[in-house]
């Protein structure tokens, strides 16, 4: 029932909703530099608009996070919403039909860049937010949305900060609005390694290889060791892998084809090189960069004790730049089985619980033990040139962030 009433709700909210994401949209944000006093700016002065009385937290200069809590007075569960408003760089102007920060809106589509990761999210925990109000009288409990900066680098800035420093902001259940497709709703998420490794050699002329180790060459040697991680025994626990046999089919379908083997499996890639100063000359130095992937049941410690170990082996000096371990909750949890029923009644698709491939704030919450749903808008262009949200995705995720919330508030008081 009330379901049917925010969806009726947003629907008629349509510019609105859209006025907001573009909004955003034209506010850069890109991370870096990671700059976002603007769109915390007008966060925080939508909020007030809207009667809410948000705290703007500066974690470091030009970083904000925003908080701001909503009550119905009644015990009763409590529901936190996570978004962040950094962006990916836009990369060169070039590339792009439409102006990344223009917020076109152009056959049912608005583009720019951090439209779909995850402005569009963002204004829709946004609206959900302002919704709780008008459903008041039918609820309990209470719900805090979050948003925050330093996201695309997971930085200590972001919801590091808050959840690390603000207990208020855990609650019992999480909605996240990430990219995400009507088919899928995640319950877990792959960890992640960066490294540097860095080699240095004497150098000399490329003639008198007798001279000098070459640093490129050796770099090569290191990164054939680590790319031998992506054989090791998938960890899964039992449970997950006998669930993604059976939704294989769903997830390729949704993230392209071979994306359940990449959910098992480890993965690395060599993200940065760089080396060498000229064609006839050994190199002194190259510096690469490593990205490794953790599925389910992995853990950090045994990839970077492997990487060390192969920079050791090779002479290079290594840095661990950033980590996390992979997360996952079961979806027995109310907020799953409220999510997926209203999805399905919204998007009139069948949805599945999946992992996901990547990794962002929601593993936090998870760790703290608290389920987060996630689910956004389907990324098109995602990192790329014409980045773009489908205005219809956009009503869509207002919808189900909205009607998810409330229902699960009211779901308090009868036990659903
Ligand atoms: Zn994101």
């Amino acid at each position: 029932m009330i379901t049917e009433q925010i969806a009726e709700k947003v629907r008629k909210a349509e510019a609105e909703i859209v006025g907001v994401c573009r909004d955003f949209t034209r506010i850069p944000s890109e991370n870096p530099p990671g700059d976002t006093t603007e769109a915390f700016a007008y966060a925080a002065d939508l909020l007030r608009k809207w009667g809410y009385e948000p705290r703007v937290i500066e974690a470091a200069p030009r970083r904000q996070n925003l908080i701001v809590a909503w009550d119905s007075g009644r015990p009763g569960r409590h529901l936190v919403f996570n978004g962040h408003l950094d962006v990916f760089p836009a990369g060169s102007r070039n590339s792009w039909a439409y102006d990344p920060f223009g917020g076109h809106v152009d056959g049912g589509r608005l583009y720019g860049r951090g439209t779909t990761d995850m402005k569009a999210g963002v204004t829709a925990s946004l609206f959900a937010f302002r919704y709780l109000r008008e459903f008041e009288r039918r609820l309990t409990g209470r719900a805090t949305l979050t948003l925050v900066c330093d996201e695309e680098n997971f930085g200590p800035y972001g919801a590091r900060h808050l959840v690390g420093n603000f207990p208020e902001v855990i609650g019992d259940a999480l909605i996240n609005g990430e990219p995400s497709t009507p088919s899928i709703m995640r319950i877990g998420d792959k960890g992640l390694v960066w490294a540097e490794a860095s080699f240095r050699t004497r150098g000399g002329h490329a003639a008198y290889a007798h001279v000098s180790e070459n640093a490129i060459h050796q770099a090569m040697r290191f990164l054939d060791e680590v790319k031998a991680i992506e054989t090791w025994k998938s960890p899964l626990p039992a449970w997950l892998a006998r669930h993604l046999a059976g939704v294989g089919r769903t997830m390729d379908r949704a993230l392209g084809k071979g994306a359940t083997a990449v959910a098992r499996r480890y993965v690395v890639s060599l993200g940065m090189i760089s080396g060498g100063i000229k064609v006839n000359m050994i190199p002194s130095e190259c510096r690469v960069e490593i990205d490794a992937r953790i599925p389910i049941g992995g853990n950090v410690e045994r990839v970077v004790a492997a990487l060390r170990k192969a920079a050791t082996k090779y002479g290079a000096d290594f840095t661990l730049l950033n980590s996390t371990e992979p997360s996952v909750t079961t979806w027995d949890h109310p907020i799953f089985q409220i999510g997926k029923r209203v999805l399905e009644r919204v998007a009139g698709e069948k949805t599945v619980f999946a992992v996901g491939l990547g990794c962002n704030d929601a593993r936090l919450w998870r760790y703290e033990g608290v389920p987060g749903l996630i689910y956004g808008p389907t990324p098109h262009n995602m990192g790329a040139a014409d980045e773009y949200v489908e205005i219809e995705d956009l009503l869509r995720t207002a919808m189900v962030h909205a009607a998810t919330a409330a229902e699960y508030l009211a779901g308090a008081q009868t036990g659903a």
